[in-house]
């Protein structure tokens, strides 16, 4: 560690320097609950039902085309189509592995920056991982998004978008051995999702709305991903949401953690770990420990052993992810049998702990490989 990353004061504010304000995206349905799409609606001079018509063809038909819009009158569809649903995510590129149950989309946003997701298709269901920042402020040092620094937060309808595009691929079929219906979604992308509080929260609620409004995702499918913003852990618990929370705390000690997630400097392992109990107990939901496995780093027995001795009796399940490789980083995963021997500690202290798969390797798509660098193809 050589520097501190700058804490932001509320859950909103952007680490790293204010948002470039005028960066932010047009205005999208996706950004509005009904009420506000159908005000909307209203004030261009259309009958509010038109909000309906237009919400049914982006979240209920993962239709963008207003060519296909054919119950809406051609001398306004364009108009509608222009006001509501402008163009957020241009595809880059596109690229797939796993024989095309891992596909990773590079998308470049209306002011150029990059984000990513990846969508991985699974037997009995479909997962997204989705972007909520162009980059981050965080600075984990093994992870490529942490290196680049953070350009801005995403819009809300930037962030829903990423999840209704690939519910459309999957939905045509392209994603083969899995069911066309986008299930899961997993804040795992690029950003730290509670540092962009409340475009986040918003873009959980239009994911989980019932068609037309919103998706209509379970919200016990959808995952958040956290470096470990308690004050912003603790206004989640508040929501009245049954989302998942997952912690990454990758080091059961402060010495280590300090140095592996900086923002620990600012709140201590004690206090995310309470935070994270709080929020358990308040939902009923299991909170998911995350914990990338780098060899001769946070490996050792010992730190297994106190990581049990933290999550002993605890509402979690502890997910251990190989490290995945990154550009210049001088970490590696660490070796299966040491994986193995962290894996049996931890499930004698009592944790329900497993590996992750590594899913997306081969395509950058895997965790902290996310970097949208844009490779010359
Ligand atoms: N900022 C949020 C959301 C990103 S989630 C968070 O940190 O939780 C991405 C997950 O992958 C996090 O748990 C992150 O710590 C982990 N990760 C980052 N770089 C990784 C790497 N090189 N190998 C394995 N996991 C990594």
């Amino acid at each position: 560690m050589t520097s501190l990353p700058l804490i932001p004061t509320s859950p909103d504010a952007p680490i790293g320097g204010p948002a470039r304000r005028a960066a932010m995206p047009p205005r999208h349905l996706a950004d509005l609950d009904l009420a506000g799409r159908q005000a909307l609606v209203a004030e261009l001079g259309e009958p509010a039902f038109r909000a309906k018509q237009l919400s049914n063809h982006y979240f209920g038909r993962l239709v963008r085309d207003p060519g296909l819009m054919t119950d809406l009158p051609a001398a306004s569809r364009d108009r509608l189509a222009d006001q509501l649903m402008p163009k957020l995510l241009t595809p880059v590129r596109e690229m797939a592995c796993d024989d095309g149950a891992t596909r990773k989309a590079l998308w470049r946003l209306h002011d150029g920056s990059l984000v990513e997701s990846v969508l991985m298709g699974y037997r009995d269901r479909i997962t997204v991982c989705i972007s909520s920042q162009a980059g981050c402020g965080m600075a984990c040092p093994f992870c490529a998004t942490g290196q680049a620094g953070l350009t801005r937060n995403l819009s809300t309808a930037e962030i829903v978008d990423q999840a209704v595009y690939l519910a459309g691929v999957a939905a045509s079929g392209a994603v083969a051995g899995s069911p066309p219906r986008l299930s899961h979604v997993v804040f795992m992308g690029m950003g730290e999702p509670l540092a962009n509080y409340s475009r986040v929260i918003a873009a959980v609620r239009r994911l989980c709305a019932p068609a037309p409004e919103g998706l209509g995702l379970s919200q016990r499918h959808i995952t958040v991903s956290t470096v470990g913003l308690v004050p912003a852990i603790r206004r989640l618990a508040d929501e009245d949401l049954s989302v998942t929370l997952a912690l990454s705390l990758h080091a059961p000690d402060d010495d280590l953690r300090d140095e592996l997630v900086p923002v620990n400097q600012r709140w201590k392992v004690a206090e995310v770990l309470d935070a994270a109990w709080d929020y358990a107990g308040r939902t009923g939901r299991r909170v998911s420990i995350e914990y990338a496995m780098i060899r001769d780093v946070n490996d050792q027995p010992w730190r297994a052993d106190l990581l049990g001795r933290l999550l002993a009796g605890r509402l979690t399940h502890v997910n251990l992810i190989p490290l995945n490789p990154t550009p210049g980083s001088r970490w590696d995963a660490s070796p299966k049998p040491v994986e193995r021997e962290f894996v049996r500690r931890l499930r004698e202290a009592g944790v329900s702990t497993t590996v992750r798969d590594t899913r997306g390797q081969e395509i950058d798509g895997a965790c902290g490989q996310l970097a949208a660098a844009e490779v010359a193809s």
